[in-house]
């Protein structure tokens, strides 16, 4: 039988509506359980001096080890878990296992790394996430400007009084702001001075064109550059994989980057090797 959408198209269409529904609802059950058994865990992602090529900070990217399907990403969980408002336990564990990671590190006497942790709309609506914060900061000893939350446009821009009061608290206790996938969404200027931001990250999806140096792509990196130092922002490129890119990005003097081109999201234990090997260099010099 010919089992193609052209063939029939009712009874395609209510497979796949049929498919996705009981999906969703096995992703929303099972994460309960994934939160509760331990299955999510953090990698991290190298963020690099531009000028020095040296590491200097981490990104906490969340991943589920499902016990049947695997190593799943975030865009196979993260929107079932913010349609469900299980993106708080969810977001208060990266925050927790981030923050516990970096006290963890320290103790090892590793030289202090900066984490930033990705923080979803849903998580700045509600209140509980500068508590959240300071609380973990207050238990491990670890100083609050070592963190880094990373917020989107849409996560900003939708936010009420309450919001704005979240991101107040939280930068009061010395956490830095980074505003992520600039270039993606509204990029309404007036959202970099209108929030206490410290940081802006361009998108992959936009440094991926630049690697020429023409074009308005790189146009357009080359002026949010020039506007983000202006409002003495620091600028981060997400997604860097060829040297080309990298050069065009050195010449517009971008302050950071990330991408598989240094390193893709590894394990804290391979982090930790690249702050040794830092640390030995550093000692021998
Ligand atoms: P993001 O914060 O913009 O993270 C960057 C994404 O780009 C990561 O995907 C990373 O693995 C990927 N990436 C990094 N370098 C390269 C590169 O050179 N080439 C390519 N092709 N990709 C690169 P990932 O880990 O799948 O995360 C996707 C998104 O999921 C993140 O985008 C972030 O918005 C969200 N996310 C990840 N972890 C969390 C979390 O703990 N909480 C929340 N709320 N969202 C998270
Ligand atoms: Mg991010
Ligand atoms: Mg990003
Ligand atoms: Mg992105």
């Amino acid at each position: 039988a010919d089992a193609s959408p052209a063939a029939n198209p009712v009874r395609f269409y209510s497979q796949a509506l049929h498919g996705r529904f009981t999906s969703r609802l096995a992703v929303e059950r099972e994460l309960h359980h994934a939160l509760e058994r331990g299955e999510l865990q953090l990698l991290y992602q190298p963020k690099v001096d531009i000028a020095h090529g040296r590491l200097c900070g981490a990104e906490a990217l969340v991943r589920w080890q499902h016990p049947l399907r695997g190593r799943l990403g975030p865009a196979a969980f993260i929107e079932v878990a913010e349609e469900t408002g299980l993106i708080v336990p969810l977001g208060a564990w990266v925050l927790r296992e981030a923050i516990r990671q970096m006290a963890a590190w320290r103790r090892l006497g590793l030289p202090p790394l900066p984490v930033a942790v990705n923080v979803s709309s849903y998580q700045l609506r509600r209140p509980g996430l500068a508590d959240t914060v300071r609380d973990n900061l207050r238990e491990t000893g670890v100083d609050g400007s070592q963190l880094c939350l990373e917020l989107t446009e849409s996560a900003i821009m939708d936010t009420g009084s309450s919001a704005a009061d979240t991101l107040a608290a939280v930068k009061q206790l010395g956490v830095h702001l980074a505003l992520d996938d600039f270039g993606t969404g509204y990029s309404s200027l007036s959202y970099l001075r209108r929030f206490p931001l410290d940081e802006l990250k361009i998108d992959r999806s936009f440094v991926a064109e630049c690697a020429s140096g023409t074009g308005s792509a790189a146009v357009i990196t080359r002026a949010i550059i020039a506007m983000a130092h202006g409002l003495g922002l620091r600028v981060v490129a997400e997604g860097i994989e060829t040297e080309q890119q990298l050069d065009f990005l050195r010449r517009q003097h971008c302050d950071q980057y990330q991408g598989f081109l240094y390193s893709p999201p590894v394990a804290a234990a391979e982090i930790e090797e690249m702050l040794h090997r830092s640390n030995s260099i550093a000692a021998a010099a």
